[in-house]
Parts: structure tokens; sequence; C-alpha cells
């Protein structure tokens, strides 16, 4: 058997193999031995390790892709809504929109209470759904309607709850299948 304190001393790092040439230059982690570097890399390697992993906080650049995902999913949500601009159009007049621009449509807190309205009255999630998407087809030709004879943006939208309210009713006893 060999006497393993025959070999000369390691002058290498664990990691990046580099020969440091004395023993002594070798600083010693978690029982391995490293140069300067890469215990320099590895110290900083933890301390990300502990705000990530420990403490969890987030990377700014992971923040921004997910600011961004959201706005995305933002502005795919918004093109579901009936009266939508893309943005494109949206860019030539800016600041915000008017309120009377806003306000002709089923939004979608209503779509969630309709929707657990009929689950409550025992309809599938399915039927529920379609029976929105009914009503939403419907209150888009009442608006095409009113927009006719109705002139005023403000009067339009009195209207329009008007009958959203009486299609709701009518939804609920069953009506618009
Ligand atoms: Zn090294």
């Amino acid at each position: 058997m060999e006497d393993k304190y025959s070999y000369p001393a390691q002058t290498t790092c664990d990691k990046c193999g580099d020969d440091v040439r004395r023993f002594k230059f070798l600083q010693k982690i978690n029982g391995g031995r490293f140069c300067k570097k890469c215990v320099r890399e590895k110290r900083k390697e933890h301390r990300e390790f502990l705000k990530r992993d420990i403490c969890h906080i987030p990377k700014r650049k992971d923040l921004e892709k997910e600011w961004a995902e959201k706005r995305k999913e933002k502005e795919k949500l918004m093109k579901t809504l009936p009266n939508y601009e893309s943005p494109g159009i949206k860019s030539i007049r800016r600041g915000r929109p008017k309120i009377s621009s806003l306000g002709i449509y089923i939004t979608r807190d209503e779509k969630n209470v309709l929707y657990k309205k009929l689950v409550g009255l025992g309809f599938d999630s399915k039927t529920a759904n379609e029976r929105i998407d009914n009503l939403c087809e419907k209150m888009r030709k009442v608006v095409e309607k009113l927009r006719e004879t109705v002139k005023s943006e403000e009067d339009l939208n009195k209207r329009f709850r008007e009958e959203f309210g009486k299609m709701c009713m009518e939804l609920e006893s069953g009506g618009l299948e």
C-alpha cells in the first residue's frame, strides 16, 4: 500500500485545474481546494443562491420578462373585447380614451358574475359559457342598433345597461339558448 503522504502536495485548483504552484495558495471550501479566481466565483454563486433561492429576490431581468408577459396577456384579453382598437390605431389620439367609448361592452367582471349565477342555477361550465357568448353577441347587435337612433354616448350607455339588465334576467330564466 502506498503512503499518500509521499505524493507532492496539491497545487492545482479542483475546479479549473490551474496550477497555483504552492499548496498554500489554494483555499479549502467544502472539502475542495480552489484557486483565488474560483473561490471568488464560488462566493458570488453562493451570494446569488442566498439572494434568489433563500430570500427569493428576483433578478431585474426576470422581473422585466414577467412584466412583458403580463402586458402581452393583457393585450390578448383586450383584443377579445368588442370595442377594442388596436394600439396602432389608438396611438393616433393620445391620452386616455373617453369614458363613453369604454362603457359599451360587457366587462370581464360582469361575465364572471353571470357565469357564477348560471353555474349556481345548475348549468355546466360549457353551457354557461355558450350562453354568455350568445348574450355578448346579442348585446353587440343591440349597441349597433342603438347607435342608429341614440346619438348621445351617455344615453347610449344608459340604454345599453338597461338592455343588459333585461337580458341578464332573460338569461337566468332560461332564455338565450
Ligand atoms: Zn480555479
